[in-house]
């Protein structure tokens, strides 16, 4: 990494102790709102160098900025699969959708007095195998919007 005073543009910095080895708290760390993520330990201290020509301070840390990127990328993953969840859970509700609509359908051809017994009770048995798919479904999307909250948490600590 090559270094440059701010100020000047000299390149000529040295590593020294100032003010003091600061500790990256939340503050020091000066990513408001960010920072809380980072789990920062107390050896993690930002390096600190002088200009020899104008004697302006510049601040490096390698390891923060590592972890930031870390932190990025980890969540970007988490999103994703919060989009994915999106998807199926779409996918899902469509399916819900089309079976109660199926449901509906045979309740509308049970009400026709003029259909045999017979059918009556072929109708009725499908309509039994169509509530218990609609059961499954239902608990399959709970179960996904379940998950997807899971990850929404985990982004938002
Ligand atoms: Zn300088």
């Amino acid at each position: 990494m090559k270094m440059k005073c701010t100020q000047c543009g000299c390149d000529d910095l040295e590593e020294v102790d100032f003010p003091y080895e600061a500790k990256l708290d939340e503050v020091a760390v000066g990513i408001a709102g960010e920072s809380s993520f980072y789990d920062m330990h107390e050896e993690v201290y930002t390096q600190t160098y002088i200009c020899t020509k104008c004697g302006h301070f510049e601040f490096f840390n390698p390891e923060l900025a590592k972890l930031v990127l870390e932190e990025r990328e980890k969540c970007a993953k988490i999103q994703k699969e919060i989009d994915n969840f999106d998807k199926q859970i779409s996918d899902k509700n469509n399916e819900i959708k089309n079976v109660e609509q199926q449901i509906d359908s045979i309740k509308e051809q049970l009400k026709n007095i003029d259909i045999t017994i017979r059918q009556s009770n072929e109708l009725k048995s499908k309509q039994q195998d169509l509530s218990n798919k609609l059961k499954a479904l239902k608990a399959g999307s709970q179960e996904l919007i379940k998950q997807q909250n899971n990850l929404k948490r985990k982004l938002e600590a």
